[in-house]
This record gives C-alpha cells, structure tokens and sequence, in this order.
C-alpha cells in the first residue's frame, strides 16, 4: 500500500454525473453497473454511496462473488444486486445465494433458465432475461424463447432486457444499433402475444444513453460515463467529470545526456533530458504499454520513458524543466476532466476502461465528499 500516491475519488463528482444522466433519461430509472470494483473506485463506497444517497433499487455487477461481497460489508443495505454474466448457477454449492439474500442473477443461456424454471425454490427469484439481439455474446434469442413460452407464462418476466455491440459509435438510422433495438422489441411482442408478462425492460449503456437511445425503457444501466469518461469519443459530447483523479509524487529528478541509458534494458536519451522518477509502476496499474505515453506534469509537457518497471516509471521532460519540478512534489496522472483520462487511453490504443480497472490495490482509494 503507498501513502503519497492514491486515487481521490469524489462522490460529489459521482452525483453530479448522476443527476446528468438521469436527465438525459428522464423517464428511466438507473441501475448502476458497479462491476469489476465498480469501475476500479472501490465496489463497497461506490456501491453504498449510490444507495444510500441516490436511493438505486438495483445495482449490476458482473460476478455472483461481486454480489456477496456487497452483502458481506453491508448486511443491510437497501437494494437488489444483479449478477450479469459470472452467476455460479450450475454449482449447487453457490447458487444457494440466490434464495437467501437480495441477488437476482441474470439468465442468459438455457441450462440457467432450466434451473431456475425447474426447481421450485426458484420460484421466489425474479426472473431477469437477457436476450441476445446481436451482440451473439450472451443472451437467449427469439426462438428460445418461444420454445420456453408456456413455462415463462406461468412465471412472469420480471426485468426484460439486452446488450448493445455498438453503442459507442454514432447512432444512425438502420444502423446495428437500431437494429439491435428491433430484435428487442419484437421479442417483447412476442413473448406479450404469447401471454407472458414483461414487468421491466432495460436496454442502454453509456453509449447510448449518451445518444438519449433506449432512454424509455424502465431501467438504464450506465457503466463508465457514471465515473466520468464518455463512450462516444467522436464526437465527444458527453460532459460528465472524472470521478478520480490519480495522485503521485516526484521521487527524484535528474539530468541526463543524449545518448545515456536509463534503466532496465537498452533505453538511451535521444536527446538531453531533465528526468523524473514516480513511484507508480505496472504493479500498480502503469502497464507496461503506458511507456510513450504524454502527460501534462503540473504545467509541462512530459513522457513515460523506457521502460515501466514493476514500482517506479521514468518521466523524461526538455531540460529546461529542471529546478521546475522536484522532489517531492505531488503530481497527477489525470484529473477530474474527462478529457485528460481518454487522451489517456486513445495514447495507448486502448479504452478508458481499461486504464482505471488497472489501478491495483497497491494505490489506496481515499474518499472526498465536498
Ligand atoms: C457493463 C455493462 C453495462 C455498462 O456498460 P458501459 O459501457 O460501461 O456503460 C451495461 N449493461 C451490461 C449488461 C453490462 O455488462
């Protein structure tokens, strides 16, 4: 665990972007996705802070551990956890969870919907159905569903949904994402023309609810644009902030000349630097691809240079730099403007997802409430 480098998560920040969401869906309520530690800020604070100050009746998390871990810490805490994908549903020794505590899992292929159709004590777990439209990941299509139509009518649907492939992109008319939209919607049709009652439906993530697609359904399940980075980067119209932002300190700094080599392998100066050292490496979270990447370092222009070693990273800066920065001084990777994040992780052609799940548990998460 470090102490000068840490991620300062503002929940005032996480409210903000909640209140902007809700009012680009006005009609729906928001069921948080607080998978993978909800989004690296920490899966207790976040989770609890949603419901104890937003009131969420539901939040979505990807694995049934996520789920228990939620009620472990909080035993009372207000609210429906969703388990999306990872459900444990076929291991008799986890799927008891479901029948004792407030976890719905999400069925998405037949041997889950078998189960919980087929043993009685299921019978009190709502039935949440993810249909595949398109996106061919998970999901129960048209035709199974018809086929399991006579059972699902005794029980009742209670939350309909499914998941969009392509959302980030610019929405279009006839394009895959609209297309998906249709599948959705005639299988609700469907299934209602068969007699079976759908009480709640749920569609859009971060892409389209950027896009106001989807908004009319019961439920929107925001993911990312919750913690502050946009899905839709081109345009990028999504104004949320950065929930986080990601602290460091200098190490040391020094001079070096053209042509000298720095650290770990073959890494020589191509030119005379001004050199930084951070105490972040890939162990905590600074892949090793970040190498390369630029980064504005309290007013000037750096560069991760050579190579990330597992507890520190280089910064090389002009020369002219020196005696600008020093020992000692708390810097940031990124700040609360989500435009700083996804430069981020346009630099190192990958998404900003991925840039925030990496931050390990070596950097503390340390909790600001204006
Ligand atoms: C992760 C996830 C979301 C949220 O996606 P974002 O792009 O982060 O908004 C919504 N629905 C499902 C089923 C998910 O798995």
């Amino acid at each position: 665990m470090r102490h000068s480098s840490y991620l300062e998560i503002n929940l005032n920040l996480l409210s903000e972007n909640f209140a902007k969401i809700q009012s680009l869906a006005p009609k729906a309520k928001l069921l948080p996705m607080i998978k993978a530690d909800a989004y690296g800020n920490g899966l207790i604070p976040i989770s609890r802070y949603l419901v104890e100050e937003h009131k969420v009746e539901k939040l979505g998390c990807a694995s049934l551990g996520e789920a228990l871990r939620v009620f472990e810490e909080c035993p009372h805490l207000p609210t429906e956890m969703l388990v999306f994908s990872d459900t444990e549903l076929q291991n008799p020794k986890y799927r008891e969870a479901y029948l004792n505590l407030n976890i719905t899992p999400v069925i998405h292929q037949r041997s889950d919907l078998d189960i919980v159709l087929n043993n009685p004590e299921f019978y009190k777990v709502p039935l949440v159905i993810k249909t595949n439209t398109g996106m061919n990941r998970l999901g129960l299509n048209l035709n199974e569903l018809v086929e399991y139509a006579p059972k699902l009518k005794n029980r009742g649907i209670k939350h309909l949904l499914t998941h969009f492939a392509l959302s980030y992109f610019p929405l279009k008319e006839g394009d895959k994402t609209h297309r998906q939209m249709d599948e959705f919607l005639k299988i609700r049709r469907t299934l209602s023309d068969l007699g079976v009652s759908i009480e709640e439906t749920s569609v859009s993530n971060s892409g389209a609810i950027e896009q106001r697609f989807g908004v009319s359904e019961t439920y929107v399940r925001p993911g990312l644009m919750l913690y502050g980075p946009p899905a839709v980067t081109d345009p990028h119209t999504w104004n949320g902030h950065q929930i986080s932002r990601f602290v460091t300190k200098i190490l040391k700094t020094f001079t070096a000349k053209k042509g000298t080599p720095i650290g770990y392998g073959i890494n020589v100066l191509p030119k005379d630097a001004f050199l930084a050292i951070i105490p972040i490496g890939y162990a905590d979270g600074l892949v090793t691809f970040a190498s390369g990447l630029e980064l504005n370092i309290n007013g000037h222009r750096g560069q991760l240079f050579a190579r990330i070693n597992m507890d520190m990273a280089f910064i090389m800066f002009d020369p002219s730099v020196e005696g600008k920065i020093k020992a000692e001084d708390v810097v940031e990777i990124w700040n609360h403007d989500n435009k700083v994040i996804t430069d981020i992780a346009n630099q190192m052609k990958t998404i900003p997802y991925q840039v925030m799940v990496a931050i390990s548990s070596r950097i503390p998460r340390i909790y600001k409430v204006k």
